[in-house]
């Protein structure tokens, strides 16, 4: 289709709750380098708990990434569970009254959730963190307003996965990945991973 409605959504975030599964031990060994290694433990937790909720969801768009919010912030934990449950708080509210996202609404709409990730977590660009995948996603869903939704969503995915592998080199200054100082440079940000899953499994789902 040519847009997102709450269908698509919800087999989006199933299949991250799902994805996730597989790349648990993945994100936990990053976290395990430059943090307490629960990373992968944490998000496997809470999307799992989304794909049970989501099964079967009857109402629209707005309130599915609300659903997804809550459940966030009630079974993620750790620095994510908020940051992650304030972004889809965020877009659900830029969602209200919507029933689906067009290709030039993307940007909007990642804006809203990369907004609450600053706001939330006090951060900036270039602090080794999931907002240095959300904010660039921003400038790259812009770019793309105007292009067919598959390849917009293609664009999304690489520049996700690019910025994530560009946190490899950013000394961390935020959460607890900041205590390592220079030594968490030359490694990759668990949570900037786990976004740029987020947005593969996006353009994976859809493009189907
Ligand atoms: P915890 O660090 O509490 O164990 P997680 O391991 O689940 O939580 O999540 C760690 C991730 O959270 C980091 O990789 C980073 O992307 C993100 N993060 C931590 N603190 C902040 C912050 N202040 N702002 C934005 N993102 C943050
Ligand atoms: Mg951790
Ligand atoms: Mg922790």
């Amino acid at each position: 289709g040519v847009d997102v409605q709450v269908t698509e959504a919800v087999a989006w975030f199933q299949a991250y709750a799902d994805r996730l599964q597989q790349e648990k031990e993945h994100l936990t060994e990053l976290d395990s380098r430059i943090g307490d290694g629960d990373h992968g433990a944490n998000m496997a937790r809470g999307w799992k708990a989304v794909k049970e909720e989501l099964e079967s969801f009857d109402q629209g768009l707005s309130e599915c990434f609300m659903q997804v919010s809550k459940t966030l912030i009630a079974k993620v934990g750790g620095a994510s569970g908020p940051l992650y449950g304030t972004a889809f708080l965020r877009m659900s509210m830029k969602l209200k009254g919507e029933a689906s996202v067009s290709p030039g609404d993307w940007a909007e709409l990642i804006q809203a959730g990369a907004e609450g990730i600053r706001q939330r977590g006090k951060v900036s660009g270039g602090e080794k963190t999931m907002y240095d995948v959300w904010a660039p996603l921003v400038d790259a869903a812009r770019d793309g307003a105007d292009l067919e939704e598959t390849v917009l969503l293609r664009s999304l995915a690489e520049t996700a996965r690019e910025k994530a592998e560009a946190t490899r080199e950013m000394k961390a200054t935020k959460g607890r990945a900041s205590y390592l100082g220079e030594r968490s440079i030359g490694h990759l940000d668990p949570g900037a991973v786990s976004t740029a899953l987020l947005f593969e499994v996006l353009c994976d789902t859809l493009s189907r």
